[in-house]
């Protein structure tokens, strides 16, 4: 079968691979549709290290094709989702609430990290009954594709935040996990929501998710202009979509005392992140800092899911690029450089 790899860092290819092999609790799944995510990105350029001939990719949609023989909820032929992030559920992570770091820290991320990923023609599903979702008839490919990543980590930041039922979020930064926080954050109850971002096409886009005002970065101080808007309050909840110690330190300097700060940025460089020390109350202003890692699961992704077929959000605004698998390179180029106004690149196989 043909997979698109990354063959150390910085290099990637598509190569000929053996089809992948069930064991008894997985399935083979058959991708249709797939999405390029920046933490692909990350990943070649080195952000956890060498990897050797390891087919990326960790968002996509597909066809049940094989599966092992004590799988009871998936046949072949079934459409289905596959979570990013795919726990084992018997860990002791897992048994303490923390799927996603089972088998060690981020030990849930197993597709393009641990195991080869989605960008191929078959991919690998430990744990199908778990770990896969049913689409529903009235979702389409291109709409359920969303529930792997985008959905599940932007709706989390929003989750995790802790927003009071009217309260005020701002989230930091546009991009699809961006965007999907804000929508988050509205459907969560949000009474105000603040996007920050600079590019045109996202602001654009924030809007129509549910972002009630806009600060570009570039024209003024966040923080300040938090602050104005806030009459010097400052907001209950803060979400770092972006993954820089910069926007990390004005989402705790944005945030009110008792607030909280949502991380469900990837901060792909660097040794250390600083905290602001006085922004933070000298680490004692009770302002909150909680991360996530994309949670995955069959009852999550049926959940977000279920938000899409009953039309409570519409994913796709954020598809404005498609490829066929056989160029997927150039769908990859395209997210490196954020030219020509990539949200998400959509691949079809
Ligand atoms: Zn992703």
């Amino acid at each position: 079968m043909q997979a698109f790899v990354m063959n150390g860092v910085g290099e990637t290819r598509m190569t000929e691979k053996e089809r992948p092999q069930p064991g008894p609790n997985d399935a083979i799944l058959k991708p249709t549709v797939a999405l390029i995510c920046t933490s692909d990105v990350h990943t070649v350029h080195g952000a956890i290290g060498e990897r050797e001939n390891l087919t990326l990719g960790h968002e996509a949609v597909g066809v049940v094709d094989e599966v092992g023989s004590e799988v009871e909820r998936f046949s072949e032929g079934d459409r289905a989702v596959v979570g990013a992030i795919t726990p084992e559920w018997g860990s002791a992570a897992a048994q303490d609430g923390h799927p996603s770091q089972s088998g060690g820290q981020l030990g849930g991320w197993k597709f393009a990290n641990e195991k080869d990923g989605v960008f191929a023609e078959y991919a690998h599903v430990n744990e199908a009954d778990a770990n896969l979702a049913h689409i529903p008839d009235g979702v389409t490919d291109e709409e359920a594709v969303y529930v792997c990543d985008m959905l599940s980590t932007g709706f989390a930041g929003a989750e995790n935040a802790a927003i009071p039922m009217g309260g005020t979020v701002a989230v930091f930064a546009q991009g699809p996990v961006g965007l999907m926080a804000t929508k988050g954050a509205r459907l969560q109850g949000a009474g105000r929501v603040i996007a920050v971002e600079s590019v045109p096409e996202r602001q654009e886009l924030a809007r129509e998710y549910g972002a009630d005002e806009i600060v570009d970065f570039e024209a003024v101080d966040p923080v300040e202009r938090i602050h104005e808007l806030t009459d010097g309050e400052g907001v209950d909840a803060a979400i770092e979509a972006l993954g820089s110690e910069e926007t990390l330190a004005d989402c705790v300097a944005v945030t009110k005392p008792g607030g909280t700060v949502s991380n469900v940025g990837y901060y792909g460089e660097g040794g250390t992140v600083d905290i602001p020390r006085e922004a933070w109350g000298v680490g004692m202003a009770e302002k909150d800092i909680v991360t996530d890692l994309c949670p995955g699961g069959s009852v999550r992704l049926g959940r977000l899911l279920r938000l899409i077929e009953a039309g409570r959000v519409d994913p796709t605004k954020m598809t404005t690029h498609e490829f066929d698998f056989e160029n997927i390179e150039e769908a990859f180029e395209l997210m490196a450089s954020k030219e020509d106004g990539v949200i998400k690149p959509l691949v079809r196989f």
